[in-house]
């Protein structure tokens, strides 16, 4: 399973891929997310001949879930795709931040 369609399947409920039964942790917030509603190619801006990370960004502005999308995306380490309006360059800021104010 590639990047893409493991987050597809992580916040589309559209895809029919999220089975609650089987969910270890809450994570519930999935049912709220926007990008359910928009182009997942919008959400890799990474791959080559990708527009940028703009139009992602601003649906995630305006998330309901975005908190627990960018605390899921750096508890899991997810390298790819725009999490929580965060670029994967942003979360691993984030995560180094995160690692100082632990120590
Ligand atoms: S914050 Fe962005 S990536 Fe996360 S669930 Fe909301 S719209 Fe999707």
């Amino acid at each position: 399973m590639n990047a893409e369609s493991t987050f597809a399947r992580l916040i589309c409920p559209n895809l029919g891929c999220v089975d609650a039964a089987e969910d270890s942790e809450d994570e519930t917030w999935r049912w709220s997310a926007l990008c359910a509603q928009s182009d997942p190619d919008e959400f890799f801006p990474d791959k080559p001949g990708r527009g940028g990370s703009v139009q992602a960004k601003r649906v995630c502005a305006r998330c309901p879930v975005s908190a627990e999308c960018l605390d899921f995306a750096l508890t899991n380490h997810e390298e790819y795709g725009i999490w929580g309006g965060k670029t994967r360059r942003e979360r691993r800021t984030l995560r180094s931040t995160r690692a100082v104010a632990a120590s």
